[in-house]
């Protein structure tokens, strides 16, 4: 499997926990961004000639802000230059205070068949708090639009203030608008952010009380029928997120537009976070990369592991031997050893067991030496 990531970087309003790439200001950059975007899809359509991309993924930033034309156009440049498989999952990320129907209806004719939406919570003074531009009757606009549609709700713990009440009440609106997939984060106060702020006084929920509202979260989306399939993510059967299980299964990715990753062939490269280097890159005729090294070696072995364990599938001894040749339990004796009590094992796979994914950073530093 392989995808394609899309940055769009604008934004309405920077959110106060925000440390992404992205412009509250500079929408008016777009049709210039847009335009280079489409250049970099022409340039990189050479070298994957021979790839075929089952995923495309639109993130942000905002994707929905923009004119929804340029997602139309970026699916076409994608078309021209690329291979997409038979049936692609295209996903787009939207905020639920710039959607209409009419944005709809042009994704959905550019190919768009899954739509990501930031709900975040569902208390309207909580939203405020982080910043967010809508409240929740736009959420709830937003899913009415959808109607049928496969669609994924992010929703965020560790709020100022937040009870589990408030959690309950999150989930009950996010599963009641009939998401057939819900991300479930906690936030993470970011030095430099605004919120960082309300985190270095003491305002934010401590880590155990996070754990706890995860904990319950994660109880009451079961109950609904969500099963969860990563540390953060649950879905209902086949809803399950196809882009970001082929990052957890070590796939290739290609990113376009600024500050977007890639692994390609053994690579990891990453792209100039600098809207003006970007262009400027871009209309010299040069791909605006930053960062290009193999992962090789050890690397690649410990970055398998790290990644298979954030999942419910686990790490496969086979396919890691397909990979790699050798025995991940023997290339990692020390650390499996230590870390053993918290791991079940089910044939060829192991995975973390359930109660323990929710602080698998933890155990999972163990493997790093
Ligand atoms: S909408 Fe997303 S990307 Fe934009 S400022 Fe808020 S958190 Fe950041």
């Amino acid at each position: 499997m392989a995808g394609i990531y899309l940055h769009i970087p604008f934004c309405k309003h920077k959110c106060t926990y925000c440390d992404f790439t992205s412009f509250p200001n500079r929408l008016n950059f777009a049709e210039a961004y847009m335009a280079c975007l489409y250049k970099e899809i022409e340039m990189r359509g050479k070298e994957l000639k021979d790839k075929t991309f089952d995923t495309v993924y639109f993130g942000g930033g905002t994707p929905s802000v923009i004119d929804p034309d340029y997602i139309y156009g970026a699916m076409k440049k994608i078309k021209q230059c690329l291979n997409l498989s038979k049936r692609p999952e295209i996903t787009i990320e939207m905020n639920p205070g710039t959607v209409s129907a009419e944005k709809i209806a042009i994704y959905k004719r550019a190919g768009v068949n899954r739509f990501s939406i930031g709900l975040q919570t569902a208390i309207d003074e909580q939203l405020e708090n982080l910043g967010r531009i809508h409240n929740v009757r736009d959420y709830l606009f937003c899913t009415s639009l959808l109607k049928g549609e496969n669609f994924s709700t992010d929703i965020m713990l560790g709020l100022k203030g937040q009870s589990k009440e408030d959690v309950r009440k999150t989930v009950e609106i996010a599963a009641g608008s009939s998401a057939k997939h819900i991300s479930m984060y906690a936030l993470t106060p970011e030095d430099g952010t605004p919120i960082y702020t309300d985190y270095l006084n003491g305002e934010l929920p401590e880590a155990d009380e996070v754990a706890e509202l995860y904990d319950y979260g994660r109880a009451l989306l079961s109950e609904k029928g969500y099963e969860r399939y990563e540390v953060s993510n649950f879905a209902k059967k086949g809803f399950e997120s196809k882009h970001n299980l082929n990052y957890w299964r070590r796939g290739e990715y290609i990113g376009f537009g600024i500050s977007a990753s890639s692994f390609m062939n053994g690579r990891r490269f990453t792209n100039t976070l600098n809207l003006d280097e970007y262009i400027k890159c871009i209309l010299s005729g040069f791909l605006p990369v930053i960062d290009n090294a193999p992962v090789e070696g050890d690397d690649a072995k410990f970055e398998f592991l790290m990644l298979a364990l954030r999942t419910c599938e686990g790490v496969s001894a086979e396919k890691y031997r397909t990979a790699f040749g050798s025995d991940w339990k023997e290339d990692f004796e020390g650390a499996y050893r230590k870390t053993k009590e918290f791991l079940e094992e089910d044939g060829d796979t192991t995975r973390l067991k359930d109660e323990y994914l929710y602080v698998q950073n933890g155990i999972l530093t163990e493997y790093m030496n």
